[in-house]
């Protein structure tokens, strides 16, 4: 199976054009019936396979299997994101993908990561989407500031 470990490059398809095809690093998936019952196969296939959540502020790792139980549930994936107000642009199977299932994440945040590394807090491992809370906005704001360069 081709990876993209080597350079291998894999064409972007949509699991509604391929309905049998078990997601790899070219799958897309859209809002519709036939992807949402691919990510629910793939989901109980392989649980951990991660989907990559692109939003306006962050990227959001969700485990096939929380992506698949929070469709079923009919929650909103906005639930999923970290950043208060963001929305989702595109889901996909990122670039990575095994390393991502070998360290069985269930949930990660980029933005997350960094208020995390802002903070001087260490990552702890999610397993549920949580929101930013306004201390940890508070002190993104000041960090971002104190880098800006002095223009004297
Ligand atoms: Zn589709």
């Amino acid at each position: 199976m081709a990876t993209a470990e080597g350079g291998d490059y894999i064409k972007p398809w949509l699991p509604h054009e391929q309905p049998e095809r078990p997601f790899d690093e070219g799958t897309w998936i859209c809002d519709c019936n036939a992807c949402a019952m691919a990510l629910h196969a793939e989901a109980r296939h392989s649980p951990f396979t991660p989907m990559c959540i692109k939003t306006g502020f962050d990227r959001i790792i969700v485990a096939a299997e929380y992506l698949s139980e929070t469709i079923t549930a009919a929650t909103p994936i906005e639930s999923l994101l970290y950043v208060t107000d963001d929305w989702v642009r595109e889901i996909f199977v990122p670039v990575g993908s095994w390393r991502w299932k070998a360290t069985a994440t269930r949930w990660w945040s980029l933005m997350l990561h960094e208020d995390e590394d802002i903070a001087g807090r260490g990552h702890v491992r999610h397993q549920v989407a949580r929101g930013e809370d306004r201390s940890v906005v508070d002190l993104r704001l000041r960090y971002f500031a104190s880098q800006r360069p002095s223009l004297t």
